[in-house]
């Protein structure tokens, strides 16, 4: 804030991994920031005790029977926390006038609306729901550029290409001497599997992930490299590049977090312990620095980096990604909805992992193409896209 007080920020999502890596970075900093509004969907213990630590304004939960449980027990405590519940009060506490930025952490497609009433208000709005960005993309994009709203990028790889872009990348990544980005991942846990090894592994071993500890959704995703293919879609639109722009590096030690190619051979890379902190504290204090917890990274600890590309045969989602951004219009909207309905599927223990891809293509091919401009489109492919997905899981399990 001009006057010196404070910034209000407002975390949706904060229950989650992202959520509470965002409220340890802010805890460190009261002079700088003040929590206005913290946002959970069903996990009412864990905002309840956020709530009592970190005393918001406001607090908003999906149902009004957990609204009125917290609301108790916050009176009972002694804080003045106002409780809210549903939807429209999540899309209301990211446009408040209180907020000065807005953290979106809420996983999927639920993100989508109060992401967008934070852009739409003007915000600092600090992304890291991939999925929003993914389904909405030039909606989202204009909106941003309508608003006046400053889009900075959480996720790890495109807070990384953000750092290593000049201050103003505005205006097409050629102008500016950009080749490539390249955009590096881990592989996830099952790197160097084939197919048929792929096809006996459980969800716990998805989501135990080598080098970052996330949400299980993301864990799957990262595991698929569906991630990494969301990531593609999101880098796209973030830095106005094309597909074939952008190259996938993968790089096992996650310690540089992606890569700026320039036509005069320089490769600019940023390094850093996997700790989704340091992405989160750069977007707060852009463009300046502050503490965020995590240590400097040890190179003699390291010790070496290894590169290799992606195996698109045992892990497909990436081309079904990338395919989808050729496509355009509803397409990568459609991929989404249906991976996150083959993820939960997953998850659930109903389909195998090789079945994820399966559904998505399936899903993909049954979408006729369509364009994506108004809000009303991207909503109606999400919705078609997951009766779809539904359907061909009802085919396969009977
Ligand atoms: P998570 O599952 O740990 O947390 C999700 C949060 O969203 C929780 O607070 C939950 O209550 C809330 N939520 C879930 N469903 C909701 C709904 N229907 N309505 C409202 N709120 C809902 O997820 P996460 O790992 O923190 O990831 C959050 C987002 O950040 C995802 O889009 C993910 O892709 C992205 N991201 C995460 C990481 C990471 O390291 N975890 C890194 C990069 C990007
Ligand atoms: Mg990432």
């Amino acid at each position: 804030r001009e006057n010196g007080l404070p910034k209000g920020v407002v975390v949706l999502g904060a229950t989650g991994s992202i959520g509470t890596s965002t409220l340890d970075v802010i805890s460190r900093h009261p002079e700088l920031y003040r929590v206005h509004a913290l946002t959970a969907h069903s996990s009412r213990e864990a905002l309840l005790q956020q709530c009592l630590k970190h005393r918001p304004d406001v607090a908003v939960i999906d149902s009004a029977e957990d609204a009125g449980w917290m609301a108790a027990r916050l009176q009972e405590a002694g804080v003045a926390t106002e409780m809210h519940h549903g939807q429209r009060a999540l899309e209301e506490v990211a446009g408040a006038s209180e907020a000065d930025v807005v953290m979106a952490a809420i996983v999927g497609a639920a993100g989508l609306l109060p992401t967008l009433a934070a852009v739409r208000a003007g915000k600092r709005v600090l992304l890291a729901n991939k999925e929003a960005l993914v389904m909405s993309g030039n909606l989202f994009m204009r909106a941003v550029e309508k608003s006046g709203a400053t889009l900075l990028p959480i996720d790890s790889e495109h807070n990384a290409i953000f750092q290593c872009l000049p201050g103003h990348h505005r205006g097409g990544l050629v102008h500016h001497g950009v080749t490539q980005l390249l955009l590096t991942a881990s592989g996830g846990p099952f790197r160097g599997y084939d197919r048929e090894h792929l096809a006996t592994v459980t969800p716990d071993q998805a989501c135990a992930h080598p080098n970052w500890s996330m949400g299980r959704k993301i864990s799957v995703d990262s595991a698929t490299l569906m991630n990494k293919g969301l990531e593609l879609i999101e880098a796209c639109w973030l830095f106005d590049a094309r597909p074939d722009q952008i190259q996938v590096v993968v790089h096992p030690q996650s310690v540089i977090h992606s890569m700026v190619a320039y036509s005069d051979g320089s490769v600019l890379a940023q390094l850093g312990n996997p700790d989704m902190r340091t992405p989160i504290a750069y977007g707060l204090s852009w463009p300046d620095r502050i503490d965020s917890g995590v240590e400097t990274l040890d190179l003699f600890a390291v010790a070496r980096l290894d590169f290799e590309p992606a195996d698109e045969r045992a892990f497909p989602c990436l081309r079904l990604a990338r395919e989808a951004m050729a496509c355009g219009g509803v397409q990568p909207a459609v991929l989404n909805a249906a991976n996150e309905v083959a993820v939960a599927a997953f998850l659930d223990g109903h389909i195998g992992f090789n079945d994820i891809p399966a559904l998505v293509e399936q899903v993909r091919e049954g979408v006729t193409e369509g364009g994506a401009e108004t809000l009303e489109a991207v909503l109606e492919a999400d919705r078609h896209a997951r009766c779809l997905a539904r359907a061909w899981l009802e085919r396969k399990n009977g």
